[in-house]
C-alpha cells in the first residue's frame, strides 16, 4: 500500500541570479516576505552562479542579461547537472526569448515591467506547488513500482519453486540442468547427478496418513537442502523423487555425500515418527565423464537408471556407473 507523500515543512531554497543590486535587494525581500525569511541565495553573474550545487534549491529565477552571458547559456548551464525549475527573469520583452527560454526547459518566464515584482511571488509559488505536485506523484509512482518489482519477484519464486519443500520445481530444474550441462563441456570438468526416491513411500501415507507423508517430504527436503554446497542445484522431481547436480563433483565424491544424507534422514525421519527404525531411500547417481554422456536428458537418463538398479538391489542402497553401495555398507 503506498504512504501518503511527505509534506514538506522546510523553508523553500531559491538561487536568484541577477546582476543590478537594487533589482536583487527588491526581488529578495519580496520573495522572503512571500516565502520566509533566509529562502533566497543570491548570484551576481553566471560564474558566480556556477558555484552553487543547482540541484540543493527549488526553484532558480535567473536574469537574462547578464555580465558574463545570457540567460539562456546560464539555462543551458542549469539543464546539463539537474532538472530543478527555472524562471527566466528579464527587461528583453521579447517573445523569441520567451519562446526559447521554455523551449530549452524553462518553467516560466517573467518580463521586467513596472509592477512585475507583484507577480514575481506568485509565479514562483505556482511553480513551487507545481514541483512539489509532481515529486509527489514520482514518490507514489516509485512505489507502486517497486511494489509491482517485488510482486513480481515473489510470483518468479513462487513459479521456480515447490511449494512443499522450497527447493526448485522441475521446470526450473532443467533451465538449471542445461547451465551446468553447458558449463561442463565449456571448460572441461565433471558433473554429477543423483536421481534420488524414497522407498516404500506409499505406506508411510496409508498407515500414518498424507499429512505425516507431506512431513516426511519436507523433512526430505530440508536435509538435501543441508548437505549441498552453494553450487549444488536439487529439485522435487514428483512426489518422492528428488534430483540433485553435484557441479565439478565425480561420481564417488557425490557418494560419499549421498550416505551422509540418507544416513541424516534416516536418524531424523526415525526421530520424526518416534520410531527406532527411520526411512530410506534408493539414490541412483552418474557423472558425465564416467558415463560419457553428450546431452543433459542422457545425463539424467544415466541417473534414472542407476536409481532402478538400486532399487532394484533391495532399496535403501546408493548405486553409481560401478558400485553398489547397500546401507549395510555405508560409513
Ligand atoms: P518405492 O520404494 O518403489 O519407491 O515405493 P513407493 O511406495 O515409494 O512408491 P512410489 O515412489 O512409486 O510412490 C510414491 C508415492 O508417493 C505415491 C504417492 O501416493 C505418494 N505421494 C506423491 N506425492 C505426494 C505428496 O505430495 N504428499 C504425500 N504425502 N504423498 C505423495
Ligand atoms: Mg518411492
Amino acid at each position: 500500500m503506498p504512504t501518503a507523500p511527505e509534506q514538506p515543512d522546510r523553508l523553500a531554497r531559491l538561487l536568484v541570479i541577477e546582476d543590478d543590486p537594487d533589482q536583487l535587494e527588491l526581488m529578495t525581500e519580496t520573495l522572503e516576505d512571500s516565502l520566509g525569511e533566509g529562502c533566497v541565495i543570491s548570484a551576481v553573474c553566471r560564474k558566480d552562479a556556477l558555484g552553487h550545487d543547482f540541484q540543493a534549491f527549488d526553484l532558480i529565477l535567473t536574469d537574462y542579461n547578464l555580465p558574463d552571458g545570457t540567460g539562456l547559456e546560464m539555462l543551458a548551464d542549469i539543464r546539463a547537472t539537474c532538472s530543478t525549475p527555472v524562471i527566466m527573469v528579464t527587461g528583453e520583452n521579447a517573445v523569441d526569448i520567451a519562446t526559447s527560454a521554455i523551449r530549452n526547459g524553462a518553467t516560466d518566464y517573467v518580463v521586467k515591467t513596472p509592477d512585475y515584482i507583484d507577480t514575481v511571488p506568485l509565479v514562483v509559488q505556482k511553480s513551487l506547488a507545481m514541483t512539489q505536485m509532481l515529486r509527489e506523484r514520482e514518490t507514489v509512482h516509485r512505489q507502486a513500482l517497486s511494489q509491482l518489482q517485488s510482486d513480481v519477484q515473489r510470483a518468479e519464486q513462487e513459479a521456480a519453486t515447490d511449494p512443499l519443500t522450497g527447493l526448485y520445481n522441475r521446470r526450473n530444474f532443467e533451465k538449471h540442468l542445461n547451465q551446468l550441462f553447458a558449463e561442463c563441456q565449456r571448460y572441461p570438468s565433471n558433473l554429477s547427478a543423483v536421481m534420488l526416491d524414497l522407498d516404500h513411500f506409499k505406506s508411510i501415507n496409508d498407515t500414518l496418513g498424507h499429512q505425516v507423508g507431506d512431513d516426511m517430504i519436507v523433512l526430505a527436503g530440508k536435509t538435501i537442502a543441508e548437505v549441498l554446497r552453494t553450487m549444488d542445484v536439487a529439485s522435487r522431481y514428483g512426489g518422492d523423487e528428488f534430483v540433485l547436480l553435484f557441479p565439478k563433483a565425480d561420481a564417488q565424491t557425490t557418494a560419499g555425500i549421498m550416505q551422509r544424507l540418507r544416513n541424516s534422514f534416516w536418524n531424523r525421519s526415525g526421530q520424526a515418527l518416534a520410531r527406532e527404525v527411520g526411512l530410506t531411500m534408493s539414490i541412483g547417481i552418474a557423472d558425465v565423464a564416467g558415463s560419457g554422456v553428450s546431452t543433459p536428458e542422457a545425463l539424467i537418463a544415466a541417473a534414472d537408471e542407476a536409481l532402478y538398479r538400486a532399487k532394484a538391489a533391495g532399496r535403501d542402497c546408493i548405486a553409481g556407473p560401478d558400485f553398489t553401495m547397500p546401507r549395510a555398507d555405508a560409513a
